[in-house]
């Protein structure tokens, strides 16, 4: 099965005669599309809301999009809360999950009114210092032990930092409702990328029993289930895009089950999805500049690990097109790299392609989260610009590629590098 790139070469050219790449290019209209069906797919549920994980994608013309289709935010350091105030966001409308916590954060945090999901026990105490503790709370749970769904191991929250355990949510929630906590909100993160349909419904329902059995025990109100983030996208040709619908479904029965007898009706379902909102309506633009030969074939692009990480980092899998060949056979094999002085700078590794020329273009799929806000500037490498191509055609850039000028920038407060 062929996975085309959402643009097609004659608009790639367009695009590229204007900007040079690399560049990072996204769908608005792929992007709006799947904001509105996840948001009717929980309609069901009255409130539900995606607070879309800022670090995904932590561009403001993608944000204003999805404001604009109604999606708060989900953020987790100072910065992202400043974006998220800068562009109009403001108490309900933002999620602050963070761990690790700076005093300064928590502050800010709760002077714009955002809820803050509370990572630790230990929490308690620093954020009434810093902010103070606020009527409204989320708790983030780590259940422990090993995820499983069916006979699949998807992940093992005891090794994982965030959270807090069962026993110190209850008593999360005992301190919290003495310190006049009105409403209790629950949040967990068991994943990641994950294609298993089950993987929402599998949190909904530890989440919901938590919050039911804090609910009858304790005698508190819960506004909120998280289900957080980690739902995956097809970065493989043959994979399939999750079927929310599906998976909805799933979770609107366990509700209807779980939380409705209780009389629990009231509680909102919210999502924190990054990957899947914007993942697959992102990719990454680049040229061909060198091939080499030696013990194997290599293809060397404009672009490297500093504009995508994901390669490097976790041996990670984006599909490539080459512009213009999306038809020819895929019969040679090349290792497609960038410039980086780092044998890990590699964006496929034996990868079949139609045989590739020095100044081909090559759309690397799939980077519209965890793809442009991930890079860094090892090897003095500068980050990339932002183009968002619009519904009709048309495009604007959503940020400039760094200049040697930013790079330098830190070093703006001595007069070793003046004249830069
Ligand atoms: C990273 C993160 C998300 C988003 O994860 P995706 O895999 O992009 O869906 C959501 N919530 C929290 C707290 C996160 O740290």
């Amino acid at each position: 099965m062929q996975k085309q790139p959402f643009v097609g070469a004659e608009k790639l050219r367009e695009i590229i005669s204007v900007y040079p790449t690399p560049f990072h290019l996204y769908d608005e209209q792929g992007i709006r599309e799947t904001a509105q069906k996840l948001q009717k797919c929980f309609s069901w549920n009255k409130g539900f809301r995606e607070y879309y994980a800022v670090k995904a994608c932590p561009n403001p013309f993608i944000l204003t999009l999805l404001k604009q289709e109604g999606c708060g935010v989900d953020c987790s350091s100072m910065t992202e809360l400043m974006l998220a105030e800068r562009l109009g966001f403001s108490g309900d409308d933002i999620m602050f999950s963070s761990n690790q916590t700076p005093a300064g954060e928590y502050e800010y945090a709760r002077k714009l009114g955002a809820i803050i999901n509370l990572d630790d026990l230990t929490h308690i105490d620093y954020l009434r210092e810093h902010g103070g503790i606020p009527e409204k709370i989320c708790l983030r749970y780590n259940p422990g032990g090993e995820l499983h769904i069916g006979n699949t191991c998807m992940g093992q929250p005891w090794d994982a930092k965030f959270g807090m355990t069962r026993t110190q949510i209850f008593e999360a929630i005992r301190r919290l409702k003495a310190e006049g906590v009105k409403q209790f909100g629950l949040h967990s993160l068991l994943a990641s990328n994950s294609s298993d349909e089950m993987y929402y419904p599998t949190v909904a329902k530890i989440l919901f029993k938590l919050a039911r059995e804090a609910h009858e025990m304790i005698g508190v109100d819960f506004f909120m289930i998280n289900l957080s983030g980690g739902i995956g996208i097809p970065y493989r040709p043959q994979q399939q895009e999750a079927d929310i619908e599906l998976i909805s479904d799933d979770v609107r029965r366990l509700y209807k089950d779980m939380l409705v007898p209780a009389g629990m009706d009231n509680v909102m379902v919210a999502t924190e999805l990054g990957r899947y909102m914007t993942g697959s309506h992102g990719c990454l633009v680049s040229t061909v500049v060198h091939e080499k030969h030696i013990y194997k074939e290599y293809i060397g692009l404009d672009a490297c690990a500093a504009n995508l990480m994901r390669p490097a980092m976790y041996g990670a899998y984006h599909h490539i097109t080459v512009v213009g060949k999306e038809n020819m056979p895929c019969d040679h094999i090349y290792d497609v790299v960038g410039s980086l002085c780092e044998n890990n700078d590699k964006f496929a590794v034996d990868r079949p392609l139609p045989e590739v020329s020095i100044g081909d273009i090559m759309v690397i799929h799939d980077t519209g989260a965890h793809g442009y806000s991930m890079g860094y500037n090892y090897n003095g490498r500068l980050r990339s610009a932002e183009i968002l191509l619009h519904a009709d055609g048309t495009f604007s850039l959503i940020r400039r590629a760094e200049t040697p000028k930013d790079y330098f920038a830190t070093f703006d407060c001595f007069d070793i590098l003046s004249g830069i």
